[in-house]
C-alpha cells in the first residue's frame, strides 16, 4: 500500500475504490466517454482538496488547466455552494478563490504551462497557498487537432507526450502534488484481447468497445489509470468507476451517480 498522501474526491465510495482518493507525488488519469463525469470529478476534487487532512483533503488549493472552452464556471459555482454549506468552517469564504484557472489551447501550450505552473508554485504570494492539486481536463482534446496518423506525426506526438508527462511527474514529486489528467475514449478497432487490466484496455460501454485515446505511448506516461463508464442499457442507468492499473491498488470498481451538486457513490 502506498504511503503517499491522498486527496479525497469528496465521495466515500469512490475514495474507497481509489484507496483513499487521488495520490500525491503521482499522475492519475481518469478515462471515460463524453458525459461519464470526468469534468464533474475534477471540479469536485478542486474543492475537496481544501478540506483538512482530518477530512481527507490536503488543506490546499488547486490549479485547473482547462483545454475546453468556456471553463464550466457555473458548474463550479454550484458545487462550491453546496461544498461551502456542508463545510462552513473552512478558511476561504469563497472556495472558488482557491481554484486557479489556466487555459491551454494546444499540446505545445501545455508544455509551456509546466514551467509557468512551477514558477507559480515557487513564487506565488497568494494567501491561498499551498497548491497541492493539479488538474488537466482534458489531455486528449489537445492532441485531436494538431496531429495526423502518419508515422512521423505519431513519433512527434509520442515525443511530446513524453516531455509533458515527464514534466508533470517532476512537478508531482517536487511539490507533492496530486496530478490528475482526464482522457477520452475512442472506439476500439481490431480484435485484440479486450480486458480490464490491459494497459490498452477496452471496455464494453454503451454496447461499444472502447479504449483510451492517445494509445500505449501515453498509457506509459501515467502512474494510475481509472476508467469511468456508463451503462445505459440495463433497466437502471448506472455509472461505474474501475481502477485499471495503479501501483498502490488492486483492481477494484464501484458504482456512482452524478447530480448537479456532486458525484456520489
Ligand atoms: P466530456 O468528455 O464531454 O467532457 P465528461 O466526462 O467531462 O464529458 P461531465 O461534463 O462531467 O462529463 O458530465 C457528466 C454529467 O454531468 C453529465 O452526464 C450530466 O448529467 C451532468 N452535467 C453536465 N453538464 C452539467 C451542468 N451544466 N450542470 C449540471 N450537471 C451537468
Ligand atoms: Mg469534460
Amino acid at each position: 500500500k502506498s504511503r503517499s498522501q491522498k486527496c479525497t474526491v469528496g465521495c466515500p465510495a469512490l475514495d474507497r475504490c481509489l484507496g483513499g482518493g487521488v495520490p500525491c507525488d503521482s499522475v492519475t488519469e481518469f478515462v471515460g466517454e463524453s458525459g461519464s463525469g470526468k469534468t464533474q470529478l475534477c471540479l469536485q476534487l478542486a474543492l475537496s482538496a481544501q478540506l483538512p487532512p482530518s477530512r481527507g483533503g490536503l488543506s490546499a488549493s488547486a490549479i485547473f488547466i482547462h483545454t475546453e472552452f468556456p471553463f464550466p464556471l457555473r458548474r463550479l459555482r454550484r458545487l462550491s455552494r453546496s461544498f461551502r454549506a456542508s463545510n462552513p468552517s473552512l478558511p476561504c469564504p469563497d472556495p472558488c478563490d482557491r481554484v486557479f484557472l489556466r487555459a491551454v489551447h494546444s499540446a505545445h501550450d501545455l508544455l509551456r504551462a509546466i514551467p509557468a505552473v512551477e514558477a507559480f508554485l515557487l513564487h506565488s504570494r497568494s494567501p491561498w497557498r499551498p497548491v497541492r492539486l493539479l488538474l488537466i481536463d482534458s489531455i486528449a482534446a489537445l492532441f485531436r487537432a494538431d496531429f495526423d496518423n502518419t508515422a512521423a506525426d505519431l513519433r512527434r506526438r509520442s515525443a511530446l507526450f513524453f516531455r509533458i508527462s515527464a514534466g508533470l511527474r517532476r512537478l508531482a514529486r517536487r511539490f507533492g502534488l496530486a496530478v490528475v489528467v482526464t482522457n477520452q475514449v475512442v472506439d476500439f478497432i481490431g480484435d485484440g484481447d479486450v480486458r480490464v487490466g490491459n494497459l490498452e484496455t477496452g471496455l464494453f460501454s454503451s454496447g461499444r468497445r472502447v479504449c483510451p485515446a492517445l494509445g500505449l505511448a501515453w498509457a506509459h506516461c501515467v502512474n494510475s489509470r481509472v476508467f469511468l463508464s456508463r451503462d445505459e442499457h440495463g433497466p437502471v442507468k448506472t455509472r461505474r468507476m474501475s481502477v485499471v492499473f495503479a501501483p498502490h491498488l488492486p483492481h477494484s470498481s464501484c458504482e456512482y451517480a452524478i447530480k448537479g451538486d456532486g458525484v456520489f457513490g
